[in-house]
């Protein structure tokens, strides 16, 4: 990978002092900071009103880190599966969704995951790396130029732990959100995480107007310690107890993501429990019907399941919805893409 600083993971006021570091005027920190993250340009040359003598200083002294489009799997329902390249040959999914609404990507925020979920294909070799910002951003950036599509909301919800990255997830949160660059509305951002109790507390503080979602797949510890490694390190009335302070802080509603998965955790009895745990919390349950991963033992629950468990869900006051399974034709499970890449490299 390049040594020299990387230009594109700079929020606005890194670029400013990076631009006085070489003796440039401010004003142009501003037009760097437009052509990168507005209009999307991945080289100084593309940089059309700035001199050519600028162009060759800031070639000497930072660069534009790119991501290469490896693979794109369009499904039947208009979902489109993107496997990028990084620089160092680490490969990562995006996933960009067409809603009436508008068009969605869900991004990845590491290369691999160590939180190790038992029903989930991207954690199978562990992690490799954090992304930076830019290969954050850089995947959002990359499926506008593809697709022609502007992109109006994002979730961090693909492979990796956002709140294991905080930092970088941090930055992307800032740049994709400011005025000058894509400014996607903060409201417009969704950050899922399994549930690292110190970081819903640091988030919670930072008055953000993101959305937090919570992938919680278990109605207590017992089943969650079957599915989830993360409850040996934060138990399940320790995730709550940041949940309601974070809903306190910040007065925001958080969705509770629950992967319904036959005979693990889709009982009756499971939404029962589930349902008292969340009683008068401000929130929201997203009912998963589990994309199969050929390497794990989980099925997908039965349709009379998911229903009987949204019935209950529904009695007890607790707004629930069953999300649409997208991409099913095309490796739809988080991480599959991915995998099948490394495999085929390897
Ligand atoms: S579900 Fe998310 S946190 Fe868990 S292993 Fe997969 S990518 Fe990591």
């Amino acid at each position: 990978m390049n040594r020299l600083p990387d230009i594109k993971s700079m929020d606005e006021i890194e670029l400013i002092d990076f631009i006085s570091s070489i003796g440039e005027k401010k004003f142009r920190a501003e037009q760097i900071y437009g052509w990168l993250h507005n209009k999307l340009v991945n080289s100084f040359e593309e940089m059309k009103n700035l001199s050519n003598t600028l162009k060759e200083k800031l070639r000497e002294n930072a660069y534009i880190p790119n991501i290469e489009i490896l693979d794109i799997k369009k499904s039947n329902d208009g979902t489109e599966k993107y496997l990028f390249e990084l620089e160092d040959g680490q490969a990562i999914e995006t996933v960009l969704m067409t809603y009436k609404h508008g068009n969605s990507v869900c991004i990845s925020s590491q290369a691999g995951c160590r939180m190790g979920c038992k029903f989930c294909a991207s954690g199978i070799n562990g992690l490799v790396r954090n992304l930076t910002p830019a290969e954050m951003l850089e995947q959002i950036y990359a499926v506008e130029r593809a697709s022609e599509l502007p992109v109006s909301n994002i979730v961090v919800m693909g492979t990796g732990e956002p709140f294991d990255n905080y930092e970088n997830l941090i930055k992307f949160i800032r740049i994709i959100n400011s005025k000058n660059g894509k400014n996607i509305g903060q409201r417009n951002i969704t950050v899922s995480t399994c549930g690292i109790v110190p970081k819903i507390y640091d988030f919670a503080d930072l008055h953000l107007g993101v959305n937090l979602a919570i992938s919680l797949h278990a109605p207590n510890d017992e089943i969650r310690q079957s599915l989830m490694p993360i409850v040996n390190k934060y138990t399940y009335e320790e995730l709550m107890g940041a949940c309601d302070y974070y809903i306190k802080k910040t007065n925001r509603r958080i969705t509770f993501e629950y992967s319904l998965i036959k005979g693990v955790n889709d009982s009756k009895d499971d939404a029962y429990i589930l349902a008292g745990k969340l009683k008068g919390m401000l929130c929201h349950v997203n009912l998963i019907p589990m994309n199969k991963v050929d390497e794990k033992p989980y099925e997908k629950s039965e349709d009379k399941s998911i229903k009987l468990f949204k019935d209950v869900l529904d009695s007890k006051k607790i707004t629930t919805t069953i999300r649409r399974s997208l991409g099913d034709d095309v490796d739809a499970a988080c991480g599959q893409l991915r995998k099948t890449y490394s495999s085929r490299k390897s």
